[in-house]
């Protein structure tokens, strides 16, 4: 079990903060506003109202024994800046703070702070990703240019087998499993025979991915 502190409860800190008491740790939920706060009181650890810009009230909660704090205010540049560099004084290192536009992940990035995210824009990739995409289910980025997917067998591709999707991407990808209701089967060979219904599970470069496009819409 780990310790986290989630500061500003909208909608983005509020499922966070749910989020990582449902994982089985202690969350401690921070404030300015008490309407944002009281409803969360008997679901999260503990909840505190606090000015997050302020430094001594930040110095007050013991901080530093949290394995990671997440800033989730978004709109108010000024608070969540102020925010982050009071955290960083006090020598917290495991960040994760929301930014509401470039302009400020840009100084978040110059402060340092690493783990930057744009729930908004993040989540607005992944609707045209599944629009354009309708048989990704899901995904993973791991750098480089490389994914790992979660590819939907319809009904169209259900007589292929798994040699010939390997073969359509020139043996460039790699066919981790495939899912059939609860089984799993692992690392299936070239004569496995798809069925409509089954998830299955690649990783390659993005270029290789795509070349399966045309043949599992
Ligand atoms: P979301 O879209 O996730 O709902 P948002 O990015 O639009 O949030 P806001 O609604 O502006 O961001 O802020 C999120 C929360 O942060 C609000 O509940 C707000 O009261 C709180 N907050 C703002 N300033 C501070 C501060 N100085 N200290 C603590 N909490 C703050
Ligand atoms: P986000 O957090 O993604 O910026 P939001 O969820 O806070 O957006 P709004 O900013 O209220 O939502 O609305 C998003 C957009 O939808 C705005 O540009 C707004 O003008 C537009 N919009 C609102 N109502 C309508 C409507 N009835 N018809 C067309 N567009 C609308
Ligand atoms: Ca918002």
């Amino acid at each position: 079990m780990a310790y986290f502190a989630v500061i500003g409860l909208g909608r983005f800190g509020t499922t966070t903060s749910l989020e990582l008491m449902h994982l089985g740790n202690e969350v401690l939920g921070i404030d300015i506003d008490p309407k944002a706060a009281e409803p969360l009181a008997e679901r999260l650890s503990q909840t505190i109202i606090a000015d997050a810009t302020d430094e001594r009230a930040l110095k007050e909660l013991n901080l530093g024994n949290c394995d990671g704090i997440v800033v989730a205010i978004g709109e108010d540049l000024q608070a969540s800046l102020l925010c982050t560099l009071n955290l960083l004084n006090l020598g917290i290192r495991c960040l994760w703070v929301k930014a509401g536009d470039s302009a400020h992940h840009s100084i978040l990035s110059k402060l340092g702070v690493r783990n930057i995210v744009h729930p908004e824009e993040e989540m607005g990739i992944r609707v045209a990703q599944s629009l354009n995409y309708p048989m990704v289910n899901s995904y993973i980025g791991l750098g480089h240019n490389t994914y790992i997917v979660d590819v939907n067998i319809t009904e169209k591709i259900s007589s292929k087998t798994v040699g010939n999707l390997r073969k359509a991407t020139g043996n460039q990808v790699n066919i981790l499993l495939v899912k059939r209701d609860i089984e799993i089967f692992h690392h299936p060979d070239d004569n496995f025979a798809l069925q409509n219904k089954d998830h299955l599970v690649l990783v390659g470069a993005r270029d290789v991915l795509t070349k399966l496009g045309p043949l599992l819409k």
